[in-house]
């Protein structure tokens, strides 16, 4: 799935969200896409649901509440609102994906929270966060994915409470806590993280049926370490408003650093990137195409580059227009990486060619990979819409050149050369083929 722009602002940690029917008619439960989930997908979000509610009853009927506890949730709730808005300008460019968790760094006051206050008005920290966040928006989220996505940060932050249940909460932020306070809140920090990271995995996973893939919902290492910094810096504020509250504003400051920090990973992402098709750009696949020749040369094994090229593909925009010929592009660009093993790089070399790069092939198998593109792509049937309604595109055609190196000799422009001229000699000899240069 590609990166959406910035629906930030319509999100949470649980994040799966798109632009729906505006405030009030998505308020009406029936409404809700709720009710067009997949039996086990509804049957699992009603069950969080249901089970977060429980855990907020249950920590109210479990201890009284402090007054002192209300007044500490009413504070962090005022950064809540500081940090948010502070924050509101970036998050808005932050890029989002469907298909994998969104960190959301104000999980760091809510953390703090359950540091500070027991579990009951910590939840009702959480509830309010979320709360603030449906307000400040125009563009709501689906009410059940933000239900949902409330009761996910509930269970993590409960489970996290168990951690901490029989701990003395007025020692824990203090010196006097000694090693000990360290594991306990890091171990907090861990389930919670674990727990709510867990149950948003899990709905994408259902969602995504019938081919689910963990690793690939998974949130990156860089998005872990994002999450569990957020928490670490929840850790610090706690200490901090326990023992200089005045202190707590700093932190606003390493914050928004954060924030900024988490766009030059985006950006660098998206200057590796090609929009249109979501592969990797030209450039970015030299890169991963140096690497991959360095590593096929000290393993003693071949590699092979494919330059695949669309036919005719002029006719296809002169057709049926140029956004049926970019979504034609999306779709070759899908078949390419489907047809390939996953640590295959494929690029999108410019316009309608492609390059692929198989590592650990010798000529027999790469001509058969390339084939079995080619053979892909003859079978595409890429459904456009257009003003007269949708039509369907189909019989398109690729040539490709090939070029593959027993020792993985030369860099990559000599590969990338020899397979662009082999290419050549496809288009020459009357295009809907397969050309190999002889071994580089
Ligand atoms: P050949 O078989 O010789 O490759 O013919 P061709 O028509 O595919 O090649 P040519 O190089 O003459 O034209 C390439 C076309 O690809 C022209 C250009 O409009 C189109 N193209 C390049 N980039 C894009 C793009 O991003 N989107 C769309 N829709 N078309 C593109
Ligand atoms: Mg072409
Ligand atoms: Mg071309």
């Amino acid at each position: 799935m590609t990166a959406r722009r910035a629906e930030a602002r319509g999100r949470s940690t649980a994040a799966v969200t798109r632009r729906d029917r505006p405030g009030a008619v998505a308020l009406l439960p029936t409404r809700w896409s709720l009710w067009t989930l997949r039996p086990r997908a509804l049957a699992y979000v009603l069950a969080v649901d249901v089970l977060a509610v429980a855990v907020i009853v249950a920590s109210f009927a479990w201890r009284p509440v402090d007054a002192r506890d209300w007044v500490v949730v009413g504070l962090l709730f005022l950064g809540v609102a500081v940090h948010a808005e502070a924050a509101r300008h970036i998050e808005r460019v932050r890029i989002t994906q469907d298909d994998r968790p969104f960190i959301d760094l104000k999980s760091m006051w809510t953390f703090a929270g359950l540091l500070l206050v027991d579990l009951g008005p910590a939840l009702v920290l959480v509830a309010a966060t979320f709360a603030y966040w449906w307000i400040r928006n125009e563009q709501h989220p689906p009410v059940h994915r933000w239900f949902f996505s409330w009761a996910t940060v509930v269970l993590g932050t409960g489970a996290a409470a168990l951690v901490l249940v029989d701990v003395d909460r007025a020692r824990l932020l203090t010196a006097a806590a000694g090693p000990t306070g360290l594991l306990l809140v890091a171990l907090a920090a861990v389930v919670r993280w674990t727990v709510n990271h867990g149950l948003v995995v899990g709905i994408i996973l259902l969602l995504s049926a019938p081919t689910p893939s963990v690793r690939r919902h998974l949130a990156s290492p860089a998005d872990t370490l994002l999450g569990l910094g957020a928490l670490a810096l929840g850790a610090a504020l706690a200490v901090l408003a326990s023992v200089s509250p005045w202190l707590v504003p700093i932190l606003l400051v390493p914050v928004i650093m954060l924030h900024r920090g988490v766009l030059v990973d985006q950006f660098r992402q998206a200057s590796r990137t090609d929009p249109k098709t979501g592969l990797v750009n030209g450039a970015a696949w030299a890169d991963i195409a140096a690497k991959e020749i360095e590593r096929a040369r000290r393993h003693h094994i071949g590699l092979a580059v494919l330059m695949v090229d669309l036919d005719n593909f002029k006719a296809v925009n002169d057709l049926h227009g140029h956004l049926a010929g970019d979504e034609v592009l999306r779709a070759v660009a899908a078949a390419l990486s489907a047809e390939v093993r996953a640590y295959d790089a494929v690029g999108r070399f410019g316009g309608e060619e492609f390059v692929v790069l198989l590592s650990g092939v010798d000529t027999t198998s790469a001509s058969v990979a390339a084939e079995r593109i080619r053979g892909r792509i003859g079978r595409l049937e890429v459904t456009v819409s257009g003003a007269g309604g949708g039509h369907r595109i189909q019989g398109l055609t690729a040539s490709v050149g090939c070029v593959v190196s027993p020792t993985a000799s030369g860099g990559v422009d000599e590969l990338v050369g020899a397979a662009d001229a082999a290419l050549y000699a496809a288009k020459r000899a009357g295009r809907d083929r397969l050309v190999c240069a002889p071994p580089a």
